[in-house]
């Protein structure tokens, strides 16, 4: 396991960490109380390699690997949360499954849009109704000719309504069958397709979650991920990857929360001193540092 950063990897944070403080640091008040999505910030983001960080350099990606993804999530997540999880969702889900699952000709269609940032990428798995236990969702899609016809909601999809295209899960198969759900990737702008109801979060408020509602969707045959019915296995299989960013993104807000407590004990004085100088307060630093420490660990293990 690697633990030290190369030059390369320090550079790479270095520029990443920079971009942080000018770019986003000085609004990201402002944007979460606006529940403002910065769409042109993922653009910017997206020329400095951070919208397509895992994909290969042939289809206009960055081409690193987790431990290059994982530092990235984290110096954005310790600024700002919102901007995090959006970059992460982008990276891991959308963009992860046309990635890991797409055919050469998919790849090539979708991929360099989305790893520009000039596309933003949206991943709908989940249902009102079906949160963890997913197989049971109500979306559904029936073959018609050489098309599939999508109808249903997904709820709590990131960027359901900026998003220019999806990754969707639906049934093509039969209740509670693991092999009767398909991926299929379906373009804004596709007639029956819409962004519905933005939540209002009590956090990450600038990272957009809304619905994704499908009413006679059509689809083209040519835009199904992998084969009819494999769907599931592969959305399993893209959380696996998408949990070590959701992990990497906490730890970055959890060291960002740790260097703002120490900065402020530092600098705020009672009783004629520091409040980092007494003990209670010392010793609640070091016991975050050292949670963060392990979760580090762990993160990297995974
Ligand atoms: C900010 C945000 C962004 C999101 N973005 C996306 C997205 O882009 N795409 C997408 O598809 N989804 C997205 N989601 C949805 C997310 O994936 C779901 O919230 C998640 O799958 C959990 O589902 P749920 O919230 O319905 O919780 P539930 O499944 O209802 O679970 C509720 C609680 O019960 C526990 N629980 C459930 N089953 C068991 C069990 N068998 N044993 C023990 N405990 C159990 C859970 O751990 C949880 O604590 C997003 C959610 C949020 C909050």
């Amino acid at each position: 396991m690697q633990l030290t950063l190369t030059s390369d990897q320090r550079l790479i944070r270095d520029s990443i960490r920079d971009f942080a403080l000018k770019e986003i640091l000085p609004h990201r008040m402002e944007w979460d109380e606006s529940q403002h999505f910065p769409r042109d910030l993922f653009q910017r983001m997206g020329e400095l390699g951070l919208m397509g960080m895992l994909v290969p350099e042939q289809y206009g990606g960055a081409g690193l690997g987790y431990y290059e993804y994982k530092m990235a999530i984290e110096e954005l997540a310790k600024v700002c949360g919102s901007i995090g999880l959006s970059m992460a969702a982008h990276n891991s889900l959308c963009t992860g499954h046309i990635l890991q699952f797409g055919s050469e000709e998919q790849k090539q269609r979708w991929l360099p849009k989305l790893a520009s940032g000039q596309w933003i990428g949206a991943w709908g798995l989940t249902e009102a109704n079906t949160g963890s236990d997913a197989m049971r969702m109500r979306c559904v899609a029936e073959k018609d000719g050489d098309e599939w016809v999508l109808n249903g909601t997904k709820n709590w999809i990131t960027h359901g309504i900026t998003g220019d295209v999806a990754v969707v899960l639906a049934r093509t198969g039969e209740l509670l069958d693991s092999r009767g759900i398909t991926a299929f990737v379906v373009e804004r702008g596709t007639p029956g397709f819409s962004g519905g109801k933005k939540e209002n979060k009590l956090g990450m408020r600038s990272s957009e979650t809304a619905e994704m509602i499908f009413d006679q969707c059509r689809i083209p045959a040519a835009n199904v991920l992998g084969e009819v019915g494999e769907g599931f296995i592969q959305a399993m299989k893209i959380l696996d990857g998408g949990r070590i960013s959701i992990a990497s993104l906490a730890l970055g807000m959890a060291k960002g929360a740790l260097e703002t407590a120490t900065q402020y004990a530092k600098e705020r004085e009672q009783f004629g001193q520091p409040i980092a100088r007494f003990q209670a307060i010392a010793f609640k630093l070091a016991d975050m540092a050292t949670s963060i420490e392990a979760a580090d660990l762990l993160t990297l293990q995974a």
